[in-house]
This record gives C-alpha cells, sequence and structure tokens, in this order.
C-alpha cells in the first residue's frame, strides 16, 4: 500500500536537519509565523507541517525527544489525543475539509521523516485533492501561504479558548 505520508520526506532529508532536532527547537520560541508552532500544550504542542500535502496539514508533537509512541507517558500520549481532537476543530471550523488522514509515521521503514522525535499527523482531505501526485513528484500545489494558514489556525484555536472560557 502507498503511504501518503510520504512527499515530505525528501524535503526533510534535503535539508539536513541533522545538526539539531527542529521539534525540540520549535516550542521554546512560542507561537510563531517563523516556526509555524500554532499551539503550545503543557506537554505536547502543534505546528504546521513545513511541507505539507494539503493545506492545514498540521502535526501534534510531545515535547520530549522519544522516538516512539510506546516510550511516552500516560498523561503525554492523552494530551497529544486532546490536540489531534483541537486540531480537527480548528481544522473544521477553517477549511470545511470533507475527510482526515490522521496518524503517525514512526521508524525509517514506517515513513517518519524526522524518526527520532514521534509526531502525529492531522492531514485535512478533500476528494481529489491528490490528483497531481505521482505526476509531480516532490513538487506539489499548495493553494494557500503557509503564513496565512498558520494565522488563520492560531485564531482557530484561540477561538477554541474564549468559548471555554465562557462556558
Ligand atoms: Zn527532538
Amino acid at each position: 500500500m502507498k503511504t501518503i505520508f510520504a512527499p515530505w520526506r525528501m524535503a526533510y532529508m534535503n535539508q539536513g536537519h541533522s545538526a539539531g532536532c527542529i521539534f525540540c527547537d520549535h516550542p521554546g520560541r512560542g507561537v510563531s509565523a517563523e516556526t509555524l508552532t500554532i499551539f503550545l500544550g503543557e506537554r505536547a504542542f502543534v505546528l504546521l507541517n513545513r511541507f505539507p500535502y494539503t493545506s492545514g496539514h498540521l502535526m501534534v508533537v510531545p515535547f520530549r525527544h522519544v522516538a516512539t509512541p510506546v516510550a511516552l507517558e500516560p498523561g503525554e500520549w492523552a494530551e497529544m489525543g486532546a490536540l489531534v481532537q483541537r486540531s480537527v476543530r480548528a481544522l473544521e471550523a477553517t477549511y470545511r475539509p470533507q475527510g482526515f488522514n490522521i496518524g503517525m509515521n514512526v521508524g525509517r521503514a514506517g515513513g517518519a521523516g524526522i524518526e527520532d522525535h514521534c509526531h502525529m499527523h492531522v492531514v485535512p482531505r478533500w476528494f481529489g485533492d491528490n490528483n497531481f501526485v505521482p505526476v509531480v513528484g516532490d513538487t506539489r500545489v499548495i493553494p494557500e501561504a503557509l503564513e496565512v494558514t498558520h494565522q488563520r489556525l492560531v485564531a482557530a484555536f484561540a477561538d477554541q479558548d474564549a468559548v471555554e472560557e465562557v462556558r
């Protein structure tokens, strides 16, 4: 079966992240358009994928540098689950996708782009969104600039906080 989580892998590898782990570096820099961090939780955070499969493709990442979900503590895993749910709600409110792929690639054979720091992908899907994939290889048409997507999703997460405060 062909994995849909392959296309950005080459891009990550070409960027040579061996010097440091971006998932360890980014949370300390706060919610930022530069790092594409959308939301910081207590033990995990949400950021946009710089090489998105579709507009709004984001990732939920534990703060701790662990390669496999088996190494996560129950509280970390629970917060990641809650952040996946919040991400789905934010994406639904912002982009009205017709479906989602939610999942984790573990290990090189599993297709992980950053294999030392596990992370969950949340990919909004629309019918026909993958029509161009096999033809153009690594090149992909993303209809919205990452900075704009970042801004909209930061706002969507903030809206959720506002709703929770009213309750
Ligand atoms: Zn890391």
